[in-house]
């Protein structure tokens, strides 16, 4: 599980968020620096000390941290700070950006883009490998689809035939695939019925004032019942469906 929240705010909201998954029993936390956010008045993150704020947060908190690279500049400094590099997806084919994120040989979690297909996630995560970096997560968040209800239409079954496809892990994001707190909990727990291998989640302290997808960031109390939650469903997973590549 890796949660917290869309964007580093302030030192004490990735603080308390870091130390509050950690304690719930997450293993890694996420938080964004450089936001690609679809209008460019909306808050673009805090760059550079987003990443530094995330990194303290983390050490003091005992888990590793994810944030996402929008350009190649910023690997610079994600590779000192953090401990996996994301490509979101709207870079998931700028090859150029893989290709040097790959060299920075930090584990990638790779996100599907909302109009790729299957064969173009793994011909992605093919140009990472490519240079040597094994270490790809897929992640799937949701692809474009035509009812405003939910934000993208969340694709367990193109990430089960993911996992049928290669041998890289896969997870699931569904809170950019919903943008709904709702559907969070529910959809974390059918991923990992399903056999998954992880999930990214969106946890804010204070969700309503969020200054990005505020909508779908659950709280503190919403996001220790989904691990509580969780931790009842693994007990019963000898029924997990057991997944494994094609060779
Ligand atoms: C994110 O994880 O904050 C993000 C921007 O996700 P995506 O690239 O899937 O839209
Ligand atoms: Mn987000």
């Amino acid at each position: 599980m890796i949660a917290g929240p869309c964007a580093i705010e302030s030192r004490a909201q990735i603080d308390l968020t870091a130390k509050f998954v950690a304690s719930a029993g997450a293993q890694m936390v996420r938080g964004g620096a450089y936001k690609p956010r679809t209008s460019p008045y909306a808050f673009q993150g805090l760059g550079e000390e987003g990443v530094k704020l995330i990194a303290d947060a983390c050490a003091n908190a005992g888990l590793p941290a994810v944030v996402e690279a929008l350009a190649e500049a910023q690997l610079l400094v994600l590779e000192w700070y953090v401990d996996m590099i994301q490509i979101g997806a709207r870079n998931m084919q700028n090859f150029a950006l893989l290709q040097a994120a790959a060299r920075t040989m930090k584990p990638i979690l790779l996100k599907r883009a909302p109009f790729a297909t299957l064969d173009e996630v793994l011909y992605a995560a093919e140009y990472i490998l490519l240079e040597g970096n094994p270490n790809v997560v897929l992640c799937e968040r949701g692809v474009r689809g035509f009812d405003p209800q939910t934000r993208n239409l969340f694709d367990l079954g193109g990430a089960l035939r993911l996992k049928e496809l290669t041998h890289l892990p896969v997870i699931a994001d569904p809170s950019h695939a919903t943008g709904r707190v709702s559907l969070i909990e529910p959809l974390v727990l059918a991923a990992a019925a399903a056999g998954l291998d992880g999930a990214i989640v969106e946890v804010h302290p204070e969700p309503s004032v969020a200054l990005s997808d505020a909508e779908q960031a659950l709280d503190f109390e919403a996001f220790s019942r989904l691990m509580r939650r969780l931790d009842a469903l693994r007990g019963t997973l000898e029924l997990k469906p057991k997944l494994t590549a094609l060779k």
